[in-house]
């Protein structure tokens, strides 16, 4: 889908010209071996990419305004083998807009006990070089991620595969396109939201389509077109021989195959990475795009329904983040609770746009009616979910700031059958238990749309939210009500 080893951060040593040419010879090595030993590493998403050690003000100054412009570059990591004194590194940092991690390691791992000198302690700084450096970075209020621990360490590489994994989503959020077509579902107002501000902290924009312009394209689309698709989805999904090529019930699989065409036509031509519908706006369409909008999400376009386009950005930004993992990343609604004490359940679900990469084997391609919006009855994917641990995120518009929600869940295996609910389900209890999540959820003003994710955890939002540098709130295994309702007190302070 996404192809992450596209994009590459740039590994930056810091140090001065006072140590000499020795000693900067033997720094530049090390600092080549760890940039190769950390691209190299089987979980690094993108590539790391070495660059000459910086030693002067004009150094860092010209690297760093390198990094801000080449194209392929998500972020930076820095590094101080030695000591680099840190105001050297005021003009670069005032105008460095990549992501920054701070990795604080060493080139050698152990102590050289028996052989330990002078001279390498001349070289081996970086315990206080990094911490001069760090000064700065705090003086200056830039937010970074830092990373301790050698550089050989698997959890030192799993934190950074986690921090890349982050900025190659917000990397993709700049100069992004959502389209939405029709407006907010009306009335509704978590789904909406101020898209002038979204569009300066994001880099995203959204902007709205008549739904006669898609009408447009989806009719456009020849017959050979669409019987190629329907051919295609025979081939893929289970399906009642009553809605193949024949049946009674083909036209409406033939109508549903022509809104997916027409919408992929318009992503594309538009140079879209997402979109948003409403089912109170569909003039001119024949059915409410149910099977259209689960296989678009499946290829990687951003999704939410009734106009929900922060959902629908979100969604985008994880589906770039967990490009490669196993699992999925979803779009998804709150649903109904099963509230038996001995086993407290959320059934997540949608009236029909369940991203089809979560299916748990072959999913059923199902024709019903749906009860609202007044249209032909859609064609959409019916399947079950896996177990495991998941998330779920919220990008809410607070006013005076954005707060970025999660709740870790644990996704259980469906324990009956559901043969009257003709939609895609999954089922989870939410962290650290049913009430507690649900009330905390609340407390923070998350909305009923998330996204939701099998593959991505708490670490990568926290360092995608400090990218973007909005609020994070975090439910999870420890969360308790009386603190988490502190921290919302507080951080209305902080945001102030
Ligand atoms: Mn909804």
């Amino acid at each position: 889908m996404i192809d992450l080893k596209t994009f590459e951060v740039w590994f930056i040593t810091g140090s001065q010209n006072l140590y000499g040419e020795e000693t900067l010879r033997q720094v530049a090595e090390h600092s080549k071996h760890i940039a190769e030993g950390l691209n190299s590493a089987g979980q690094m998403p993108v590539r790391v990419v070495y660059k000459p050690v910086v030693k002067s003000t004009e150094e860092i100054y010209q690297t760093l305004q390198e990094a801000n412009v080449a194209p392929n570059c998500i972020g930076i990591i820095t590094w101080m083998h030695t000591f680099s004194p840190a105001k050297m590194w005021i003009r670069g940092l005032n105008i460095l807009q990549k992501p920054m991690l701070h990795l604080h390691t060493q080139y050698n791992r152990d102590i050289p006990w028996s052989s330990i000198d002078m001279d390498f302690m001349n070289l081996n700084q970086s315990a206080h070089g990094d911490r001069e450096f760090g000064f700065m970075v705090s003086r200056l209020r830039k937010n970074r991620k830092v990373v301790v621990g050698h550089w050989q360490d698997t959890e030192v590489l799993g934190q950074i595969d986690a921090w890349a994994r982050a900025a190659a989503g917000w990397y993709d959020w700049q100069g992004a396109k959502f389209a939405r077509f029709g407006d907010n579902m009306r009335f509704v107002a978590v789904t909406d939201g101020d898209k002038v501000e979204a569009e300066t902290k994001f880099g995203f924009s959204v902007n709205t389509y008549g739904i006669g312009d898609l009408v447009a394209v989806i009719d456009s689309i020849t017959e050979a077109e669409v019987t190629a698709l329907t051919d295609l989805y025979e081939a893929t999904y289970t399906m009642d021989a009553s809605l193949a090529k024949g049946g009674e019930g083909y036209s409406s699989v033939y109508e549903a195959a022509k809104i997916e065409l027409g919408l992929k036509k318009f992503l594309e031509d538009g140079g879209f990475k997402g979109f948003s519908d409403t089912f109170e706006d569909l003039h001119g369409m024949v059915q409410l795009p149910g099977i259209a909008s689960q296989r678009l999400m499946e290829a990687g376009y951003g999704f939410a329904g009734e106009g929900d386009w922060k959902t629908a950005a979100l969604v985008r930004a994880f589906k770039v983040m967990g490009s490669g993992l196993a699992g999925g990343n979803a779009f998804m609604e709150d649903y109904t609770y099963h509230f038996d004490p001995s086993n407290e359940l959320v059934l997540g679900s949608h009236m029909l746009e369940i991203d089809s990469s979560l299916a748990n084997g072959k999913p059923s391609l199902e024709v019903h009616p749906l009860g609202i919006g007044g249209k032909a009855d859609p064609a959409r994917l019916v399947f079950n979910v896996a177990g495991g641990n998941a998330l779920n995120a919220s990008l809410i518009d607070m006013g005076n700031r954005f707060r970025l929600l999660i709740n870790e869940v644990e996704a259980v295996e469906p324990q009956n059958d559901l043969p009257n609910l003709p939609v895609a389900r999954v089922l989870w209890k939410p962290l650290p238990d049913m009430k507690t999540g649900c009330a905390a959820w609340i407390y923070a003003g998350g909305a009923h749309h998330t996204a939701y994710s099998q593959n991505l955890t708490a670490e990568h939002l926290q360092d995608f939210a400090d990218m973007a540098g909005i609020e994070f709130l975090r439910i999870g295994k420890d969360t308790n009500i009386a603190q988490f309702r502190n921290e919302l007190r507080w951080n209305e302070v902080a945001y102030r």
